[in-house]
């Protein structure tokens, strides 16, 4: 064993991490008297200490206040979605306009499809990957039906062609260049959920606006985790959940992004609300709909503002430790993980996940060698002693060391119980 895969080792890189003090701005759930082990910021991000401050402001204002809330003081939540729009614009490189916090990621994707799967009888087809997240799958079909179009002939799905399930860009550029004619969508995730393949989002749009379709990104996985250039990237729209890497709590407000070359297109089908609506001519109730500038003209609903406060604390994290910041760590603490496991654990695991950094974010997707008995046997063990990860079947368990919150001595952690559970 050479001595940066040490246990001293993880604690001088824990010594030397300058993003240490976030950790203390979480709340871990406790096992046995301790801090849990969390690998789970995929899934739930932990709670920050912050957000709860955030949700009782929100309560004291409605109980002292009432409907005066909405027009009262920096927080007035006629505005609320607002107050996230600069930060969130950081998080995945756009400008303030372009982003909005509004609705959940799934109803999020059917609005965006909306206005940009526009299917022709020559051009009715969407491109994703094959094993997609259900939602985006579930509702891209329903889109390529309810356009009166066949799933069977125009849901094209990209095959994994790589040892892994990994998908090659030469796969992605190859079905690209087949399907060009025929493609009205391509729809891609920044981060696959099962194998946590990263994705060059730049590459694809590329791909896709050469051949004449629209391209839209699920940043369920990427967003807080990767840093992201959807301005420059120029990929018509993006959307994501906030409940994941940006720890804003269970069903948070999800965001969205819109390209700013349609911040102005009225022309666009969209499905309309009244808080799309120009916001100077909003309380004049007219019939006809004027869409605001930007992301927020997609909006349909006044901001469930209870559901966006947590947010907030969140991403005044993000903006303190700054999205590069969070990536060094990431790809430091990963890579340890990844060295371990392949010095110390390749009898038990096989790492799904790419080597490559810019093909990966935190997660490494670890396949339990022996099937599925084998990996629930561990899965379950790893519970027991409080190290948490998440499975996925049939036999994978999904290791996700978030640079917010976890430590390179978590990491060690994980693996010396994994040793201690296969019996080395
Ligand atoms: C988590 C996740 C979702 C979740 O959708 P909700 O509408 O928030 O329930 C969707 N797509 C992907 C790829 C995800 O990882």
């Amino acid at each position: 064993m050479t001595d940066t895969l040490s246990r001293t080792h993880a604690i001088a890189l824990d010594a030397a991490d300058p993003l240490k003090p976030l950790r203390g701005e979480f709340i871990f759930p406790q096992h046995q008297g301790a801090d849990q082990t969390y690998f789970v910021g995929n899934s739930l991000g932990l709670q920050p200490r912050g957000a709860r401050a955030m949700v009782q402001e929100v309560m004291d204002l409605w109980g002292s206040i009432a409907v005066e809330g909405h027009f009262t003081g920096p927080t007035r939540w006629m505005g609320y979605h607002r107050l996230v729009a600069e930060s969130l614009a950081r998080v995945v490189g756009a400008q303030p306009t372009e982003v909005v916090a509004m609705n959940t990621l799934s109803v999020n994707l059917h609005l965006m499809m909306v206005s940009f799967y526009r299917p022709t009888a020559e051009r009715p087809a969407i491109l994703i990957e094959a094993g997609a997240f259900p939602t985006d799958r579930h509702a891209v079909e329903a889109q390529i039906r309810f356009h009166g179009f066949n799933p069977a002939t125009d849901l094209i799905e990209v095959q994994p062609d790589e040892a892994n399930g990994t998908i090659s860009m030469q796969a992605i550029e190859r079905a690209i260049g087949e399907h060009g004619k025929r493609l009205a969508l391509v729809l891609w995730p920044g981060v696959q959920y099962r194998s946590g393949q990263a994705f060059d989002l730049a590459a694809i749009t590329r791909l896709a606006r050469a051949q004449g379709a629209n391209v839209g990104f699920d940043l369920a996985h990427s967003v807080g985790n990767l840093p992201l250039s959807l301005h420059d990237n120029g990929a018509d729209f993006a959307v994501w959940c906030h409940y994941k890497y940006l720890n804003a709590g269970p069903g948070a407000v999800a965001g969205c992004f819109v390209h700013e070359r349609h911040a102005r297109d009225t022309g666009l089908p969209r499905f309309a609300g009244w808080w799309g609506h120009e916001e100077a001519s909003r309380f004049q109730m007219a019939p006809q709909f004027v869409p605001a500038v930007g992301a927020e003209g997609w909006q349909l609903s006044n901001p469930p503002v209870l559901g966006l406060a947590p947010l907030r604390a969140s991403l005044a994290l993000f903006d303190q430790a700054g999205m590069e910041a969070l990536r060094r760590k990431s790809l430091q603490l990963t890579g340890f993980l990844e060295a371990l496991v392949q010095h110390r654990l390749a009898h038990v695991l096989q790492i799904v996940t790419p080597s490559q950094a810019e093909r990966r974010g935190c997660q490494l997707s670890l396949r339990v060698l022996g099937g599925r008995e084998q990996g629930r046997a561990l899965f379950e063990y790893l519970q027991s002693v409080g190290v948490l990860g998440d499975w996925r079947e049939p036999d994978v368990i999904r290791i996700s060391p978030t640079p917010m919150y976890n430590r390179y001595r978590d990491v060690y952690r994980f693996v010396e119980e994994v040793e201690t559970w296969a019996g080395v």
